[in-house]
């Protein structure tokens, strides 16, 4: 039988309770245990793959093609566990399989309720990976901040779930703000207290209360916090700001909060081998020196729309040494008469991935910008779309190629929708999760990879035109990776350039600490060497 542990958090949003679960999750991994983790979102949109990324942030897409909240990236790269579809329910996902099973008949006539009918979906999901796998820990965090009435459900669902199983099987852990005022220069426990009261009147009392605050404070504030809120002093943890969320975890496995999770949770632990994250974290304190990226995104305007991109630059700089100094450049800004005196100083572009024709055009000039001046280019996705259209306009001079997806009556259709496929929805349409691409030899996709063949994940609808082939192969493009089951284009580059290439899927789904992904790392490394 599997431990659960729960996550709410209270004051505000955006505390870090991901970070939080997952630097736990790392803890208990190293300690011997086999952990699993989940999110709980409160919205009702089905899943995120449809919310706009400058609102919601990147979609984050599992091995097996869920699209998912971008906390579960941090999960991924913290605890080094492929998670799954189960990882990722909103309350959307929930209401529409309750709707469902009432349309089929499955509730019987019953009125169909939020009590229990909804509660009991939730807990289902939440047992369903309990009795399918044999998990030590399921770390299920809950989105959102308690209060807020869209999460009521998820909180009623995890009381009933400690009912059921009682305090040895499962625990809870309250991360809120503990704001620091300035004019009196003096901590305020107040909103923690009132936070954990809101918790009660719902029938939850936190064991574990993590007072996340600016900077570190003194001790007698936890006998406060210990008194008021009913935990005993050594559960009330402190954790003031970091520079790197990668130091999080050291943060907490000072706190005990792995041993204080294990002792009420009668688990038993194996002495803690943080040695592997430890020497990141040196690396990542010995990155002295910095290396610039241009990123040319439509985006831009929310850095967390590109997190697992941004966090896949700074994992392999920090492997190399130093420190991403990231320079965002809109899209939809450049043109054709601008692009140039934009781009100038640029030392390395990644173009990453998109949605729709806005901002296309000036993506488009920005691989231009990168093969023209024999710049350090990485494509991802739409990155690499956008570089064989400039490809065909350029080199091969087909001056009205294009993607059906920015023409759809474009005469040089470079990349177009696969026959046979529907184009109507555009929630779930998409090629979605792992897929194998083999890498051809004497390539550097081969030797960046260091491998026949590779698994990436992908979200994206159009793929490379094949019937262009040729055409680019004589004129100095390689397709160095194929998807060979589909004979689906999967990497492109450019020998003649120092490095040039791109990709049809989305490498940042794979980058761990100390373990970055081969395509940033050989980005970074040829950065560095250019501009020395
Ligand atoms: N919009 C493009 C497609 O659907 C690229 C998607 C992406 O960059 N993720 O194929």
């Amino acid at each position: 039988m599997s431990k659960h542990i729960f996550i709410t958090g209270g004051v505000v949003s955006g505390l870090g309770k991901g970070i939080t679960g997952s630097s736990l999750g790392v803890l208990l991994k190293n300690s011997g245990l086999k952990i699993f983790m989940q999110k709980f979102d409160p919205y009702l949109n089905i899943d995120p793959g449809t919310m706009n990324p400058i609102e919601h942030g990147e979609v984050f897409v599992t091995n097996d093609g869920g699209e998912t909240d971008l906390d579960l990236g941090h999960y991924e790269r913290f605890i080094d566990v492929n998670l799954t579809k189960s990882s990722s329910y909103s309350a959307g996902r929930i209401y529409a399989d309750a709707l469902d099973i009432e349309r089929q008949g499955g509730y019987k006539g019953k009125t169909v309720q939020v009590i229990p009918h909804i509660t009991n979906l939730i807990k289902s999901k939440i047992y369903e990976v309990e009795k399918n796998n044999d998990y030590d820990v399921i770390i299920s965090e809950i989105g959102g901040t308690v209060g807020d009435i869209e999460s009521q459900p998820f909180l009623e669902a995890i009381r009933q779930i400690r009912m059921e199983k009682s305090k040895e099987n499962v625990l809870f852990i309250h991360i809120a703000l503990l704001p620091y005022l300035k004019v009196s220069n003096e901590f305020k426990t107040k909103p923690i207290q009132h936070s954990v009261k809101e918790m009660l009147s719902l029938g939850l009392q936190p064991d574990i209360i993590v007072a996340r605050s600016e900077f570190s404070f003194e001790d007698k504030l936890k006998d406060k916090i210990s008194s008021f809120c009913n935990v005993p002093k050594e559960n009330v943890i402190e954790c003031s700001d970091s520079d790197s969320i990668y130091k999080v975890p050291l943060i907490v496995q000072k706190s005990n909060m792995h041993k204080i999770v294990a002792k009420q949770l009668n688990l038993s632990l194996k002495d803690t081998d943080m040695s592997q994250w430890n020497s990141f974290v040196d690396n990542i304190n010995a990155s002295t020196e910095e290396v610039e990226i241009t990123i040319v995104g439509k985006y831009v305007e929310l850095s967390d729309a590109y997190l697992s991109v941004i966090e896949s630059l700074k994992i392999a700089g920090y492997d190399l040494k130093h420190k991403i100094k990231l320079k965002w450049v809109n899209s939809r800004r450049i043109s054709e008469s601008n692009y140039e005196e934009i781009l100038k100083d640029s030392k390395g572009i990644l173009v990453p991935g998109g949605f729709g024709e806005e901002g296309i055009e000036g993506k488009i000039c920005a691989a231009k910008y990168a093969r023209v001046n024999n710049i350090p280019y990485l494509g991802i996705c739409l990155g690499m779309q956008v570089a064989c259209v400039e490809f065909a306009r350029n080199v091969l001079n087909l001056k009205d190629a294009s993607s059906t997806e920015i023409n759809p009556n474009t005469n040089n259709p470079i990349i177009d929708i696969l026959e046979g496929k529907n184009t109507k929805d555009i929630g779930g349409t998409l090629r979605l999760g792992a897929y194998k691409t083999t890498l051809l030899d004497n390539t550097l996709a081969k030797e960046l990879y260091n491998s026949n063949e590779v698994i990436e994940r992908h979200r994206h609808r159009y793929e490379f035109n094949n019937k262009y082939k040729e055409k680019f192969e004589s004129n100095g493009m390689v397709f160095s990776g194929i998807y060979v089951e589909k004979n689906l284009v999967e990497i492109i580059e450019i020998p003649k350039n120092k490095f040039f290439i791109a990709c049809q899927y989305h490498p940042e789904f794979t980058s761990r600490p100390n373990k970055p992904n081969p395509l940033f790392k050989g980005f970074i490394k040829s950065i560095i060497k250019n501009v020395q």
